[in-house]
């Protein structure tokens, strides 16, 4: 960027760097949390016909609500939740974004808890939202009383949780929801962007949405419903707060075509959500063999998994950078969230995930690296 247009930017974006995850060619894709199964012939012929059934119409604005696709949603999840409580945008960056819009602002704060997901803060800078860092103990885990003693200290207008965490994989219990939604009187969201990942037994905040009118969940047909590509996102709250949403999206912000080609997905759910457990299988295997190698893993309800690069007892802290170009050099891209000495690495089909592993496991057999790569 010229510095002339450098100066004219908002202050508060000055410095920033535009969200990119790296998109290379490479054979093993595992850095952005894709489901790596593509949508089955059944789905793809199912979308194909809804898009068809829309395209002869496309000289009308779509349903500026919404409404079918939103009672589609309120079905899938259940809990009782009706189309009233139900908002979709694409993909759930965007409602978070409205979120914001609606809620943050200038002279507000919005707040997470780091290491989170990275377009939080990025999406508070986009609405001139102030941003706080509440940080979270060295295991990644969050407690009920480091959740209330921050948001005490900072009240901010909106706070953000994610359960399942990424980059981490923690999820959350319900009391550290409750406890948030006990310590302040702002808006509590909670992004379960892979709640569809979570072991037997993790609760959903859905539970918590009937006694909690300020608490919003969000959601999205990115990740376990292997639709990334499609843009699908949506949260679920009380029907004040899709009032509130509604205020500031653009007229008609989710096309007749997403629409279509989103309820044509949910009408094969359960085919779509098959690749879910073949999934938990591999993410179990990459922690259980990286455990076995000798690597600090955190556990994980998610589709990836984050892992310290540097085997235990290893007096070195081995720089994450150059082992995520030692992966990719064996044809594997990996993430590097900027933790130093961690990496993350999203759950694939068993050939990727074994493709992976044998890439740790030359990585390793390597000398501790003493050289900073960029990457
Ligand atoms: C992937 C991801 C999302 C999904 O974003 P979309 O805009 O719906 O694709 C949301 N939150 C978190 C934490 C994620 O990792």
């Amino acid at each position: 960027m010229t510095s002339e247009i450098r100066a004219l930017l908002r202050e508060e974006l000055q410095g920033l760097s535009a969200y990119g995850a790296p998109q290379l060619d490479v054979a093993v894709r595992l850095n952005v949390n894709e489901n790596s199964y593509a949508p089955p012939t059944e789905v793809v012929r199912a979308v194909a016909r809804a898009l068809e059934g829309e395209i002869a119409t496309l000289n009308r604005y779509p349903d500026r609500d919404a409404l079918k696709l939103r009672a589609d949603l309120a079905a899938y999840l259940g809990h009782g939740l009706t189309a009233e409580q139900v908002y979709a945008a694409n993909g759930s960056n965007e409602v978070q974004q409205q979120l914001l819009q609606a809620f943050g602002g200038p002279g507000r704060t919005a707040l997470g808890f780091g290491p989170a997901y990275s377009m939080h803060p990025l999406l508070a800078a986009g609405t001139a939202t102030g941003w706080v860092d509440g940080g979270r103990g060295p295991d990644f885990g969050l407690t009920a009383s480091h959740v209330e003693a921050v948001l005490r200290e900072y009240r901010p207008a909106i706070t953000f949780l994610c359960s399942p965490n990424n980059p981490t994989g923690t999820a959350l219990s319900l009391d550290v929801v409750r406890a948030a939604l006990a310590a302040t009187s702002g808006i509590v969201v909670v992004d379960e962007a892979y709640a569809e990942f979570a072991r037997p037994g993790t609760p959903s905040a859905l539970t918590l949405l009937e006694a909690n009118p300020r608490l919003v969940v969000t959601r999205t047909m990115s990740k376990a419903f292997a639709f990334a590509g499609a843009r699908v996102g949506y949260l679920a709250a009380g029907p004040e707060i899709v009032e509130a949403v509604q205020l500031v999206r653009l007229p008609y912000h989710l096309s007749a075509l997403t629409q279509a080609a989103a309820r044509a997905a949910l009408a094969h759910a359960d085919v779509l959500l098959s690749t879910v457990e073949q999934i938990k299988i591999q993410r179990d295997r990459i922690v259980a063999e990286l455990r076995e190698r000798g690597h600090q893993v955190a556990d994980s309800d998610a589709n990836f998994v984050l892992y310290r690069v540097a085997r235990d007892g290893s007096a070195d802290e081995t720089d994450q950078k150059v082992v995520w170009r030692r992966i990719l050099d064996a044809g594997v891209l990996v993430r590097d969230v900027g933790l130093p000495g961690w990496l993350r690495v999203t759950a694939g089909t068993p050939a990727e995930t074994s493709a992976f592993l044998a890439a740790v496991e030359t990585s390793d057999s390597l000398p501790a690296a003493v050289e900073t790569l960029e990457n």
